[in-house]
């Protein structure tokens, strides 16, 4: 398994409008999540980087799209955390259109990380996520996290209970940013995301074109 490339994700660029996405080639993962869900959290566990994607006590201050490059054509995507009530309507509004735009348009998607605080249920924009991705037909993983404050059995009963939900193609996973654990069961999926042919043979063709 390919950890190094997770460690040595570095920061790409961030999008404020959709004219500022970087361009669309190769493929990417969306990390999403309910503000304080521990998006962030995640994003840094996952690459060993301390600030990488910037965690908060502020919830709701992540007001852009930002892309972590990862090896030579493929990006992590840290979405704006949504749910958070104290945000003034207009800036909602805008990152509404900021997200819908960039996820309506955007090719090089190759699936979901829906990061959710396993204490709490599954809320209305999570169920969307996953809903729009059930409709193009993309991967989604739902990352129970925070899975050190509950036992094991019940974060275990919360994962089955979370999976049942969840339609083919999804999966669902304990995880914990705080413990660093689940990170091998997540890179795999990531992996299986990012190449899902495999190591392309030097004489392969067309067929290998636009992966990396
Ligand atoms: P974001 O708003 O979704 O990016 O959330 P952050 O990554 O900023 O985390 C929100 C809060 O949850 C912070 O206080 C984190 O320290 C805490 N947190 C994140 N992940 C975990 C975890 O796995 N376990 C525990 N106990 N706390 C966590």
């Amino acid at each position: 398994m390919d950890q190094c490339r997770y460690h040595n994700a570095s920061y790409l660029c961030s999008a404020h409008e959709l004219s500022q996405l970087p361009a669309d080639t190769g493929a990417e993962v969306v990390f999403a999540g309910r503000s304080n869900a521990g998006k962030s959290s995640v994003i840094n566990a996952l690459t060993q980087q301390k600030k990488l994607a910037r965690t908060s006590k502020q919830p709701g201050c992540t007001r852009q799209i930002n892309f972590f490059q990862l090896g030579r054509n493929a990006r992590l995507v840290d979405l704006p955390g949504y749910g958070y009530a104290r945000v003034p309507d207009s800036l909602k509004a805008h990152w509404g259109r900021l997200i819908d735009g960039y996820l309506a348009q955007r090719r090089s998607i190759a699936g979901l990380v829906l990061i959710v605080d396993i204490r709490r249920s599954i809320a209305e924009p999570d169920a969307q996520m996953l809903a729009w991705c059930e409709a193009r037909g993309l991967p989604a993983r739902m990352l129970l996290n925070k899975a050190d404050k509950l036992s094991g059995g019940a974060a275990r009963r919360a994962c089955l209970e979370v999976e049942k939900r969840l339609g083919p193609g999804s999966g669902a996973q304990l995880f914990s940013a705080a413990e660093k654990s689940g990170l091998e069961e997540l890179i795999r999926a990531l992996e299986a995301w990012l190449e899902p042919a495999g190591p392309a043979p030097a004489s392969q063709g067309a067929g290998a074109q636009g992966q990396f």
